[in-house]
């Protein structure tokens, strides 16, 4: 697989190809329990509201990003974002050794 770009983002309207390279990417970078699709999250706030051990924070921008010390990969945030936006990425690499 070749490199991630750095600041690499999907949007709206890209092609289910295109999402699964983004999420490939960050899956194999390993760095985050979870990812959030910048261009697909509206900034709502709820997965920051239900997350059990407070272990998302929010940008200038109001996007979440992960506390990696905190998370403990409940899968919350990922079944709650009305969007989609959020990838536990532990949960998705277990499912993807499921299959
Ligand atoms: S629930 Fe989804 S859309 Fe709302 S802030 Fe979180 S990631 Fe963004
Ligand atoms: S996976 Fe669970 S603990 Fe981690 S950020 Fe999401 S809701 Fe919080």
């Amino acid at each position: 697989m070749s490199a991630c770009k750095e600041n690499d983002e999907i949007q709206f309207g890209d092609t289910p190809s295109r999402v699964k390279e983004w999420l490939n990417c960050k899956l194999s970078e390993n760095k985050q329990k979870v990812y959030v699709a910048r261009g697909w999250c509206k900034r709502c706030g709820i997965c920051v509201a239900f997350c059990p051990v407070k272990a998302l924070e929010r940008d200038e921008e109001g996007v979440p990003y992960v506390l990696n010390d905190i998370c403990i990969s409940c899968g919350t945030c990922e079944i709650i974002c009305p969007d989609h936006a959020i990838v536990v990425s532990e949960l998705k690499a277990k499912k993807v050794r499921k299959k």
